[in-house]
């Protein structure tokens, strides 16, 4: 195995260089070590413009040109993976008011009771901003996509176990692949560690240093959209959180502590639920009432700062080189933010290329559509042409855009794969295949990403065993594997869902499970 680049993890900063670097002509691997996205790119809150964070005193929607002209740009490679979404900052005094960013327009109380009529009583008005949100997890397939497309190879549930080096140079990876125990060394003159909160650790095991400011967020996901606009509010602790609707869901979002344990057990905790709740109950009462269906973890990993909190650490990234410590050909991509991606991505690029002491070659990115971005897709006209209902059309177009035809036309050939798997989610059998056969889909639950299998409040009730046979056939697991695949999806959604119940509900959860485990042992 030769190749030009080795990139170490599968978040967006990974696949984002995989496809620049495959784009510019490079011969390139990704190893991942679990599903792609599984870090923090399939765990963060979305905004490309700032989210709740553009209120805060000072800032603005326009404060970050970059984030706001790679909001353009996404918007115009993947435009079915970024939907707009109208913000309000509510306020209830005049100085709190005056104290939120001075730029954005203002409504009155009048004004926001009609737009959102389930906030507390006392509102004095609120500020507008116009924000828009990216689907990590789906951005993250798009660019696998894409990179594969162009020759990358990417690897998925194969970790990076050690970073081969030789006269103080980089020659290559040895890799191990978690599912069939396969290992090897792929060769490469350049290596691109891009493994997020994972980085420090694995510094260490290759006798590097790199230090980062790691931490962890979470968002609570409850049943149903409670309100129709984005909410920005202030957390009993003055911390910057939202509510917002997504699909048939509403997030609340996000707790940010430091977390200083293996990122692979960053789970959300009852108390960051109630931390969440309580806030968010102050502003719309009815979060109280809501059936939460499960807690989103994701690890984050800023650059090293010694003294400002979490909230106040910078979002910027960085490339650091490890010539110095012997390790010539090695650079580490750390920080950043999803909104940013293509363009870290890009400077990721140029500096491989400086390192392979290439010529340097244009960057594509910004105008090669991701798949399914090419051409805007018509989710009604998809709906009459393939006898579907409206909504399972366009919840198809919002995940896989202009490929949602190709998707369509596989039930078209074989009529079985029109079977709706889950109601809620819009999931076609053909979907699931689809997946199967384009996404770099390994194991069942690579499923909760490619088309959001179990995720929703039943936790797959309906849909996990039928998926489980479609992808046993499409991927060639026999019975025995069949089984286990489905336990594993169902057990990670048992570890989404446990933070959310309360001490009596969960131990009931915990009994039954108990009971379940042993039947048919
Ligand atoms: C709660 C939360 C909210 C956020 N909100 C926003 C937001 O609103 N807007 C925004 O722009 N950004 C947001 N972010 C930040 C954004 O998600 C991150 O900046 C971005 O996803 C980082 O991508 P990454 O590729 O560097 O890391 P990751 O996505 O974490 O990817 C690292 C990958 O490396 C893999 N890996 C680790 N070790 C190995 C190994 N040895 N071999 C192979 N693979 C390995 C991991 O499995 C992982 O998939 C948020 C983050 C969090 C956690």
């Amino acid at each position: 195995m030769e190749f030009d680049l080795i990139i170490l993890g599968g978040g967006l900063n990974g696949l984002g260089t995989a496809r620049d670097a495959a784009l510019r002509g490079l011969r390139v691997l990704v190893l991942e070590k679990g599903d792609l996205g599984g870090g923090a790119s399939g765990s963060g809150s979305g905004w490309l413009r700032g989210g709740p964070r553009a209120f805060a005193a000072g800032a603005g929607p326009g404060d970050d040109p970059l984030a706001a002209g790679e909001a353009g740009v996404l918007e115009a490679i993947a435009p079915h993976l970024v939907s707009r979404v109208p913000f309000l900052r509510p306020f209830a005094s005049r100085d709190e008011g005056d104290a939120l960013a001075s730029g954005a327009p203002r409504l009155g109380a009048e004004a926001l009771a009609a737009l959102e009529p389930g906030l507390s009583p006392g509102l004095l008005g609120a500020l507008a901003h116009d924000d828009r949100a990216v689907d990590g997890p789906r951005l993250c397939v798009a660019n696998a996509r894409s990179a594969r497309d162009h020759g990358a190879e990417v690897r998925p549930w194969t970790e990076a176990r050690e970073v081969v080096r030789q006269d103080g140079r980089v020659v290559g990876v040895r890799w191990l692949d978690a599912l069939t125990g396969e290992s090897g060394l792929a060769r490469a003159p350049a290596v691109l560690d891009a493994t997020g909160a994972w980085a420090p650790g694995l510094a260490r095991r290759n006798g590097l240093a790199l230090r980062l400011r790691p931490g962890k967020g979470v968002h609570l996901v409850l049943a149903g959209r409670l309100t129709t606009h984005a909410l920005a509010f202030g957390a009993v602790d003055g911390r910057a959180l939202f509510l917002a609707p997504r699909g048939g869901e509403t997030w609340l979002g996000a707790t940010e502590g430091g977390f200083y344990g293996d990122p692979d057990d960053v789970e959300a905790t009852q108390d960051e639920v109630a931390y969440l709740l309580e806030g968010a109950a102050a502003l719309l009462p009815a979060v109280r009432e809501a059936r939460a269906t499960r807690a989103v973890a994701g690890p984050r990993a800023s650059r090293f700062e010694w003294g400002p909190g979490e909230e106040a650490l910078s979002r910027g990234h960085a490339l650091l080189d490890h010539a110095a410590e012997g390790a010539a050909g090695l650079l580490s991509l750390v920080g950043g933010q999803l909104s940013t991606a293509r363009a870290q991505a890009e400077a990721a690029t140029d500096a491989v290329l400086r390192a392979l002491g290439r010529p340097a070659v244009a960057c594509r990115t910004r105008e090669v559509a991701l798949p399914g971005g090419e051409t805007p897709a018509d989710a009604a006209a998809l709906a009459a042409a393939h006898g579907i209902a409206p909504l399972v059309a366009a919840r198809l177009v919002a995940r896989q855009g202009a490929l949602a035809g190709e998707v369509l036309r596989l039930a078209d050939d074989d009529p079985r794969l029109g079977l709706l798997l889950c109601r809620e989610e819009g999931i076609l059998a053909a979907e699931v295949v689809h997946a199967c056969r384009h996404e770099l889909v390994r194991r069942l639950r690579d499923l909760r990403t490619r088309c959001r299998l179990a995720v929703g409040g039943c936790g797959g009730l309906d849909c996990a065993r039928a998926a489980a046979q479609l992808a046993g056939r499409e991927l060639g697991w026999d019975a025995e594997r069949v089984r286990a695949e489905l336990a594993d999806l169902l057990e990670v959604g048992w570890r989404e869902r446990r933070a959310v119940l309360d001490g009596a509900q969960l131990a009931q959860e915990e009994l039954l499970r108990g009971a379940h485990w042993g039947v048919g042992r």
